[in-house]
């Protein structure tokens, strides 16, 4: 119960990696707040974190939406007065060749992945600066470290997130705020789901492991940032992909 009296926000929580995080913070004692487009996942996912016992409210917020995140904000606040740890998990992908990436696919991906960290963080932030205290933990990905043909877009959002964590986390830590992310690599979930047999083989003969990732081995290390354990640290980047990057 490392967790108990916590209210933790989760983009895109309502599947895959996002619900993870939400259900492991949960079982740690937290309260959950999930803000996702997807509004019957997001119910879902809120009555098996109340079922262990814990308070949670699904919001339907479109990351992207400044004015949609602020007034969203504002009523996490009438019900649970703070936002001790937020995790900007949800993401996209619409991947293409570079010569053939349009641009609304290009404007799509950096607009979910890159503008929705932005938005969120600089409203939970504005909480977190009064409450003297907080946690934020940004999902990037391997792709941003070390690129990938087809994902232009996303590689730019991911490597930018990480970019972005740094500074947020440079202009934070004064008032007691600890900025983070976490790199997954190959993770099975929906978005990984929609690769094809080959690619799915190739990636995994590419993992020291020897096996794909699980969005529980993510939320273990969204975990320990947001944790009194990592008070020290800010400003990084954690690695989860069974070694298939090693820097
Ligand atoms: P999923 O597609 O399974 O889940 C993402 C969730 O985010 C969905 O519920 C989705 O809603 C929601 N979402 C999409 N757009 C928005 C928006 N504008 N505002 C609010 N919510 C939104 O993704 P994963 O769980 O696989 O990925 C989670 C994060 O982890 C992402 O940032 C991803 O880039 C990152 N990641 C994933 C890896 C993997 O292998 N799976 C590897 C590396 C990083 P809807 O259901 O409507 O789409």
């Amino acid at each position: 119960m490392r967790f108990k009296d916590k209210v933790v926000l989760v983009t895109g929580g309502a599947r895959g990696i996002g619900r993870a995080i939400a259900l492991l913070f949960a079982q740690e004692g937290a309260d959950a707040v999930i803000w996702d487009v997807n509004e019957q996942e997001s119910g879902k996912t809120c009555a098996d974190i109340e079922a262990l016992g814990r308070k949670s409210l699904a919001m339907q917020v479109d990351v992207t939406n400044y004015k949609e995140v602020e007034g969203s904000v504002n009523k996490i606040l009438d019900k649970f007065a703070k936002v001790d740890i937020l995790v900007n998990n949800a993401g996209i992908t619409r991947d293409g060749l570079l010569l053939r990436m349009n641009e609304a696919d290009w404007d799509a991906v950096l607009n979910v992945n890159l503008k929705g960290p932005f938005n969120c963080t600089k409203a939970v932030s504005k909480v977190m600066i009064k409450q003297r205290s907080g946690k934020i933990v940004n999902i990037a990905s391997i792709i941003g470290i070390i690129g990938n043909a087809g994902q232009a877009n996303y590689a730019a959002s991911k490597g930018g997130i990480i970019a972005f964590t740094k500074t947020a986390a440079r202009e934070l830590a004064a008032r007691n705020i600890t900025v983070n992310a976490v790199a997954p690599g190959f993770i099975q979930t929906e978005m990984t789901a929609k690769l094809s047999e080959e690619i799915r083989n190739k990636m995994q003969a590419q993992i020291p492991l020897g096996k794909l990732g699980e969005p529980i081995d993510v939320a273990q290390a969204c975990l320990f940032l947001a944790s009194k354990d990592a008070d020290y640290i800010t400003g990084q980047t954690i690695v989860v992909d069974g070694g298939m990057v090693m820097v």
